[in-house]
């Protein structure tokens, strides 16, 4: 172990109610695992915490002895922040309980809850909270980023949906942060990231959807994805709020509704999610229907549940990934020929590029009022990069990268949270200029050493 003695160690353990792991513990190798399989760093200690003393003596224990700190949330990010090599993985993944509040219709959830988590809880009570769309994601480093999914156009982001959060400070404090306590934090951390702190509970608002949505997909043909994504384009963008429409190119999974034979062939996915009656989200969708054939389609009323995770498979944890990522100002012609070049040109069946619709209320809030900058652009576009075997990794990095630089002329800006590990200059570019000065003195009054650097980070100048 890096020049920790065990007695020191052992130190940390007595105050600890939770576990502390060093590599040769049961349980060592199971915990330092993420999502990204590309990562397999091993961390000096890992300090799985049950509750905020836990962390509060973890994040004392890693400044004292020089310890590279990295949180661990969901474990989800693809940029691989939560873990680290020789530091301390702060590990909140057994901190996952919710309490849901039904008359006020809010929820304190724990840093370390996925988001199947929220919804098993809140759905008990037919309320959602506005967050992203594979249950396994972390709500830690979600919110943090910004946080979207289904319901964002209609009830705002993860972040305008937050009263205020629980948290340790680099200097081991706990703090309570909201509009009225340490504004100038609560402000950075909703699109800051992790750089200010370890955020034990979120308090958020929830939005009464109930527990059936009218939701679906339909499974375009590729040979037509030309004339289909320049219709959605400019149709998606006239849809009421409620209504959320998105596109994922990618050859088709075993989705019992197609025939065999298009299992594995290119096709454009296009799911949704209706916020409201059925016959009028039947009559909302019908133009998608038309404008081009389907493979197939399976729409009706699902239970939110099972709709939140209808991607999980797809995503599974273990998987080597690389994200390319990047906002579009918009869907020309020439952006959509790019795409559909490179779709042409995919390196493993696995990959998808993945564009949702973001416009809605999170464009309406000032940019002004919180950390996520860049609220008013139309369309992500995401190249999910992913394939099983190491010796695929030269080609699947390759097309990513090419793929995103052909598409830079159409882009502006992009989410923190789907950066990869690209550099301080593309970090900035999740920000406007006077957002990330903003940032810099937020960092600069509560992590002036920077010891929350494994993130995507801002230093303290
Ligand atoms: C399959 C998949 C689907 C996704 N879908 C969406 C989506 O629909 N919408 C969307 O907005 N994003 C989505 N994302 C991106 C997601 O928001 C980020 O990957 C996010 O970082 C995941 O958070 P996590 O807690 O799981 O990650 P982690 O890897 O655990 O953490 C990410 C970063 O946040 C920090 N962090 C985590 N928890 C805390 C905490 N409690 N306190 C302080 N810092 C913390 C970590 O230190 C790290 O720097 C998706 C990602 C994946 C891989």
């Amino acid at each position: 172990m890096t020049n920790l003695q065990t007695n020191t160690v052992d130190d940390l353990r007595g105050k600890f109610r939770g576990t502390i792991l060093v590599p040769d513990n049961h349980g060592y190798d199971a915990a330092r695992r993420i999502w990204n399989g590309m990562f397999d760093r091993k961390p000096a200690i890992i300090a799985r915490c049950i509750g905020t003393s836990d962390v509060i003596h973890a994040v004392n224990f890693a400044r004292e002895h020089n310890l590279l700190i990295s949180v661990k949330g969901g474990g989800h990010n693809s940029a691989g922040k939560a873990v680290c090599d020789d530091g301390m993985m702060i590990d909140l993944s057994l901190m996952r309980r919710v309490l849901v509040d039904k008359y006020s219709k809010t929820a304190k959830v724990d840093g370390g809850c996925l988001l199947g988590d929220v919804d098993y809880e809140t759905q008990l009570h037919g309320l959602a909270v506005s967050a992203g769309i594979v249950s396994h994601t972390g709500v830690g480093g979600l919110t943090l980023g910004g946080g979207f999914g289904w319901i964002s156009r209609k009830y705002g982001f993860t972040i305008d949906n937050l009263i205020s959060v629980e948290m340790v400070t680099a200097d081991g404090k706990q703090l309570t942060v909201s509009a009225e306590e340490n504004s100038d934090l609560f402000w950075g951390i909703r699109g800051g990231g992790g750089n200010f702190g370890i955020v034990t509970s979120f308090m958020v608002r929830c939005a009464a959807i109930g527990t059936e949505v009218f939701s679906g997909m339909l499974i375009k043909k590729f040979e037509d994805a030309r004339e289909y994504i320049r219709f959605h384009r400019d149709y998606v963008r006239k849809l009421p709020d409620e209504m959320t429409v998105w596109l994922v190119v990618r050859h088709a999974p075993p989705l019992p509704f197609l025939q065999t034979n298009v299992h594995g062939k290119m096709v454009v996915a296009v799911p949704f999610v209706w916020l409201g009656e059925q016959d009028k989200g039947e009559e909302l969708i019908k133009p998608l229907r038309e404008v081009t054939e389907s493979h197939g389609e399976a729409i009706g009323m699902n239970p939110w549940v099972a709709w939140q995770s209808v991607f999980d498979g797809l995503a599974e944890h273990g998987a080597r990934n690389y994200w390319k990522s990047h906002h579009l100002k918009g869907l020309s012609d020439d952006c959509i020929d790019t795409i559909i070049e490179f779709a042409e040109k995919m390196p493993t069946d696995e990959c998808e590029v993945f564009i949702p619709h973001m416009e809605g209320a999170p464009s309406r809030i000032p940019e002004s009022d919180t950390a996520f900058a860049h609220r008013k652009t139309p369309f992500v576009l995401n190249i999910h990069t992913r394939w099983q075997n190491i010796s695929d990794d030269d080609k699947c990095l390759a097309w990513a990268r090419e793929f995103h630089s052909a598409t830079e002329a159409f882009a502006q800006g992009v989410y923190v949270n789907f950066l990869s590990d690209e550099g301080e200059t593309r970090v900035k570019d999740a920000y406007t200029e006077e957002v990330w000065q903003r940032l810099v003195q937020v960092k600069n009054r509560y992590d002036p050493n920077n010891i929350f650097k494994m993130n995507q980070n801002i230093k303290p100048s």
